[in-house]
């Protein structure tokens, strides 16, 4: 008898304890765009066990009859805190899911959508159904716990490498800009010409370091060029506050100049580690996260630059 009481005892600690982390997550910062767009800002830190892997923006577009969500989180718990947020914005119901990039933060999420037909890149496609397990195990060992309702959601509608494609889904005009390479192999912006906004996954951060982990930095930052060719007044990055063209010009400079002062040192011989002393962080080390990545962004451009100068 007291067994049994000791095991519903666990059990009821278990149910509660999950309670509590779902409750317990960081709220987003909610900044409305214009009308019909809401930015939904995650936090700035990498996932750690307090904020559960929370920390990616998501972004609410109201149309006709139904609403799109751009990213969805690290996790089903972050999926559904988003999803209630969404509903306080709006009561029409969630018809489509758009997923910038595979990476685990944007589209684990994605489970909490269970009615909403998720797009994403043909590449995305791809690489979530190849890694999105590790994705999983990522955030698990972080959090120290399982996700045992998180699932490998990908896009039953996808968009080819180097592409643009101009739709109008619930009466809002986008266009779909797969491009060759950037943060990832399968990056997708969503332009909003109507509305001058961009939404950029991660090929754009706001005051945090971007990771280079799956990145091609050369492509991505031709791509951060053909971005200043856009008419854009707001950009929602993939993660931090709000971007103004100014803003991406800005990473797009420091960007061409990181890739730059590698290629020289490649070009003179220098080891990654002699061409990290002689490179000027100034504007890198004002970033947040920038001792967690930036070690590793350099090497992977200098592997990057090293292999294409063959
Ligand atoms: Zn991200």
């Amino acid at each position: 008898m007291r067994r049994y009481f000791s095991i519903l005892l666990s059990v009821f600690f278990a149910a509660a304890s999950l309670k509590v982390w779902a409750d317990s997550l960081p709220a987003p910062k909610i900044v409305k765009v214009n009308e019909r767009i809401h930015a939904l800002l995650g936090p700035m830190e990498m996932p750690t066990r307090m904020n559960q892997g929370y920390m990616v923006n998501s972004v609410l577009i109201v149309g006709d009859t139904g609403a799109i969500v751009v990213d969805t989180g690290f996790t089903d718990e972050i999926g559904a805190m988003l999803a209630k947020q969404f509903a306080k914005l709006t009561d029409k119901p969630i018809r489509y899911v758009i997923n910038t990039h595979h990476h685990g933060d944007h589209t684990l999420g994605n489970v909490a959508f269970p009615d909403a037909r998720i797009l994403s890149s043909e590449e995305c496609r791809k690489l979530a159904l190849q890694y999105g397990p590790d994705w999983l195990a990522i955030i698990e060992g972080i959090a120290g716990r399982k996700f045992p309702n998180t699932q490998v959601l990908t896009a039953s509608i996808t968009y080819p490498q180097n592409s643009k494609s101009a739709l109008t889904i619930e009466g809002i005009k986008m266009l779909f800009w797969v491009p060759q390479a950037a943060h990832t192999l399968g990056d997708m912006m969503i332009w909003l010409p109507d509305d001058q906004v961009l939404l950029s996954g991660d090929v754009m951060v706001h005051q945090v370091t971007p990771s280079f982990r799956d990145a091609r930095l050369k492509e991505w930052i031709q791509t951060l060029h053909e971005v200043q060719g856009l008419p854009v007044k707001t950009i929602v990055p993939g993660h931090g506050p709000l971007m103004s063209k100014q803003d991406a010009a800005a990473m797009h400079q420091r960007m061409a100049g990181l890739y730059d002062g590698i290629a020289a040192g490649v070009k003179e011989g220098l080891t990654d580690s002699e061409i990290r002393q002689k490179l000027d962080l100034t504007e890198w080390k004002k970033l947040h996260n920038f001792d967690e990545q930036m070690g590793a962004n350099i090497n992977k451009a200098y592997l990057e630059i090293e292999a294409d100068s063959f």
